[in-house]
């Protein structure tokens, strides 16, 4: 009998969190995959956020549950940031001490999981190269669906380890015909080395039967504490299809949510010529990790945001390195970032061979089957899974 496990996933505000709630909710019953939506507030999102959020909660006619830290709960403070940034003494967070995911993400929601055994449902697409959010907590396993692969590297390490090799083919004698067993037993019998590596018996054992593989990797969980193991039935070990970038896009256009505007390109002009910029992520509007060019998308498309920013820059703290907003929100500084970020879109455009114009718009070039804007975001998409998802 299923013991009780917990389906979760987090709404970043990002589309790929957003077509992931889409995309499982219009596959499964809530029958099937009962899942709790879920989002960490910082109280600093853009109002964008805040939309999509609404939006998401009519077409999913589910709650999305808002975590908040217990600790800004009991204060006096306006959001959580500024309650956690005063408790830092005005230190503001970077790439290198990102206490913003830990305190006002991760805890929250780690606290609101408590034991209980947890799958949770993470938008990672399946033309990305990076692992995300991998709890440290033993209860909590990390399932990918967009991915060929929908296991975390942890499964995958424990699961392919040479001890395991023997258990492995009799599983797959109940899930495979005998020419493709005779395949699948030779792949399995060939111990781990620094000739043949993880990731590619993996590739060889996915690129056999996803389906079998993941029968296999759910009978073998079964032996194990990982939540997914305490299931009778997961329907997602059925399902082999790949999502990328454009379908996402599809995804969110197929349904009654909106893009966030943000990701739709603007347009602006440096020395007579055209250029257009957007913002690349969800998350905090003063995001460290944003790229200069989005800083002047904020300066010039929510002016108010940019000064909120500055507000925060005191005691040579500053949310880029060596430069404060106030510099870079000078005229000269200004129009140098767009010169600079107009001359590499111009190159990485010429380095691509497309007929479509390194110009056109987000939604355009996604019918257009093109991979500019692919090459694009990945570019200035970097950063926090737990945010930007
Ligand atoms: S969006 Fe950026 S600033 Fe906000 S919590 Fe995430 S990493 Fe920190």
């Amino acid at each position: 009998m299923t013991q009780e496990v917990k389906h979760v996933l987090g709404i970043s505000g990002g589309k790929d969190s957003a077509a992931l709630a889409l995309y499982l909710n219009h596959l499964y019953s809530k029958e099937e995959l009962p899942i709790t939506y879920y989002t960490c507030d910082t109280g600093r999102e853009l109002d964008e956020t805040y939309v999509l959020i609404s939006q998401l909660e009519t077409e999913l006619q589910s709650e999305i549950v808002k975590y908040q830290s217990e600790d800004y709960k009991s204060a006096n403070e306006d959001n959580p940031f500024d309650f956690f940034w005063r408790k830092y003494g005005g230190y503001l967070p970077s790439q290198t001490a990102r206490w913003c995911t830990n305190t006002m993400k991760l805890a929250p929601f780690e606290k609101a999981i408590g034991d209980t055994p947890t799958i949770s449902y993470v938008g990672i697409r399946g033309d990305e190269d990076r692992e995300g959010y991998i709890s440290t907590k033993s209860n909590i396993q990390s399932i990918f669906p967009f991915r060929r692969n929908i296991w975390s590297v942890d499964v995958i390490r424990k699961i392919l380890n040479n001890n395991l090799i023997e258990e492995l083919v009799g599983y797959y004698q109940e899930q495979l015909e005998e020419n493709m067993l005779d395949k699948a037993i030779e792949i399995l019998r060939t111990p781990l080395s620094p000739r043949l590596k993880l990731e590619k018996k993996l590739n060889l054992l996915l690129d056999l039967d996803v389906i079998a593989f993941n029968h296999v990797v759910f009978t073998w969980l079964k032996t194990t504490d990982y939540p997914v193991g305490k299931l009778d039935y997961f329907p997602l070990i059925d399902n082999e299809e790949i999502i990328k970038r454009a379908d996402v896009f599809q995804i969110i256009e197929d349904s009654d949510v909106d893009l966030p505007s943000y990701y739709l390109p603007l347009e602006y002009e440096v020395d007579g010529e055209k250029g257009k910029y957007f913002r690349s992520r969800s998350g905090c509007f003063f995001c460290f990790y944003q790229q200069k060019i989005e800083w002047v998308w904020l300066l010039e498309q929510h002016p108010h945001l940019f000064k909120e920013a500055m507000k925060y820059e005191k005691d040579g703290y500053s949310w880029i390195q060596g430069e404060s907003l106030e510099m870079l929100s000078r005229p000269e500084r200004v129009e140098g970032i767009k010169r600079e970020h107009l001359k590499r879109m111009k190159r990485k455009y010429q380095n691509l061979q497309t007929k479509v114009s390194w110009q056109d718009d987000v939604m355009g070039v996604k019918k257009n089957g093109e991979d500019w804007l692919d090459e694009l975001l990945d570019a200035e998409g970097d950063g926090c899974a737990s945010c930007f998802i």
